[in-house]
């Protein structure tokens, strides 16, 4: 199935349409949802279960009081924009009656449904939800850990971690090595690190124009990759070198003080004058230590309900949880959050849990007339969430340069209207 652009705005519109059911009396008085986390995918949650229902009390607990996005961050390395601009200020919990606590969840109580802040209060809940994002397997590349990070930064987290990539790439004399290194799948964002190696080569080519880029990639293929190498080859010829898991690619270990990474145990090493570890990353800690995980290091779902597989009364959201042939986006998290919520109340109810189907599209900016996209549609099938045969696909190879012009206009249309969404 190819879908026309107003059938896929059909599809994006499936969760906002949820908010027409009709409000039926909840089981319990006043019943209390509880939010870890106010990224896409709490931070949607917490509207939507509004949207959904005025009878529910509804608290997100998020130690930030701003959202740094990590969509747009590396708009942000290519000097495209500033921090201000992909920084969002949860305008939507006073809309929707949310609220917010600014504080850090220590530990999850399933067995006497309450959570327990970093500042010494107890929160009671009907129903959790944890959207915790990802934290770093830091014993996955030998040298490298938080504190190492403070120096080789991963900037997987959109926030001082963007601005430290940033200012290492502004100190860079023209001429030098930037080293990229990419984790084995599955990762947030699969087409986020070469968007990054994009967005660099842009700043690159206008300000350092003999410098280079090297892509050291764990995997053998990646998201949207006949795109951007023929991009790379048009708008940055000779500066982009991708090399694949098998040859090399893996990063085993590094050396921070002589800034050089090792593959093919020891046998190669890399030096960089920037190096961008984007180190494994797992489910968010609070997940792990809640015992919400499997050996994958992700948290299993019922992929109708997005409860937990094994705590009752806790649904995991976003890129915490194992959601079929859903990647890891922001994108997917706000989608999930809208079906989770509307199951939610649906279960609060003691109604059947509506059928869910989603939508994911992920832009890239390759410079600032040049976007490309993938996009897909998913349904329940057997339980769970997989692709629906046929639907979305990628940008066509053979597209003009004002095709490509106006992927970039709908790559900040996309940002402008998934952000109102999730955090206005
Ligand atoms: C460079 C880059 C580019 C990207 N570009 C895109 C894109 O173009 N499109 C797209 O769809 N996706 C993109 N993504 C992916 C997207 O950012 C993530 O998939 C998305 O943020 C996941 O949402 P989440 O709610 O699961 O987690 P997060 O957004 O990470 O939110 C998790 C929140 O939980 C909070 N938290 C964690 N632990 C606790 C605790 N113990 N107590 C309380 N709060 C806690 C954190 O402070 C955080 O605010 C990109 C990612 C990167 C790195």
């Amino acid at each position: 199935m190819t879908l026309n652009r107003r059938q896929f705005i059909g599809y994006l519109g499936a969760g906002a349409a949820l908010s027409a059911l009709p409000r039926l009396h909840l089981s319990a008085a006043n019943p209390q949802v509880v939010v870890i986390g106010g990224g896409f995918g709490g931070a949607t949650c917490a509207k939507y279960l509004r949207r959904y229902d005025n009878g529910v009390g509804i608290t997100v607990i998020e130690p930030n009081t701003d959202y740094i996005t990590c969509p747009g961050s590396n708009w942000v390395l290519g000097g495209l924009r500033t921090m201000d601009r992909i920084t969002q200020r949860y305008a939507g919990f006073k809309t929707y009656d949310v609220k917010h606590i600014a504080a850090r969840v220590e530990r999850i109580d399933s067995a006497l449904q309450s959570v327990d802040l970093d500042n010494g209060d107890t929160v009671k809940y009907d129903r959790l939800v944890v959207a915790p994002g990802i934290d770093f397997k830091w014993d996955s590349i030998e040298g490298y850990d938080a504190q190492a990070a403070e120096q080789i930064p991963h900037a997987y987290k959109a926030g001082p971690q963007t601005e430290l990539l940033r200012k290492q790439l502004m100190d860079m004399p023209d001429g030098g090595t930037v080293i990229l290194s990419v984790p084995g799948d599955p990762f947030r964002c699969p087409p986020g690190p070469y968007e990054r190696a994009s967005m660099i080569a842009y700043y690159l080519k206008s300000h350092k124009p003999k410098s280079k880029i090297l892509i050291l990639d764990a995997k053998e293929k990646f998201s949207k990759q006949g795109l951007f190498q023929a991009a790379w080859k048009e708008l940055y010829p000779g500066m982009i070198d991708w090399v694949p898991g098998t040859q090399g690619g893996k990063v085993e270990r590094i050396d921070v003080a002589k800034r050089t990474v090792f593959t093919q145990e020891g046998l190669t090493s890399h030096r960089g004058d920037v190096i961008n570890l984007i180190c494994p990353h797992h489910a968010g800690t609070l997940a792990q230590s809640a015992g919400l995980t499997d050996a994958s290091g992700w948290c299993p779902i019922d992929q109708k309900s997005f409860e937990s597989t094994l705590h009752p009364k806790v649904h995991v959201i976003g890129d915490a949880c194992v959601a079929g042939a859903m990647p890891k986006s922001g994108h997917s998290a706000n989608n999930q959050a809208k079906m989770c919520a509307a199951a939610i109340i649906a279960l609060l109810r003691e109604e059947e849990v509506p059928i869910p189907s989603h939508v994911n599209t992920c832009y890239s900016l390759l410079a600032p007339d040049y976007g490309i996209s993938v996009a897909a549609v998913y349904h329940l099938k057997d339980g769970k969430i997989a692709a629906v045969e046929g639907s979305g696909g990628v940008s066509p190879a053979d597209a003009d340069a004002q095709f490509r012009k106006r992927e970039a206009l709908y790559a900040e249309g996309w940002y402008a209207s998934i952000t109102a969404d999730s955090f206005n």
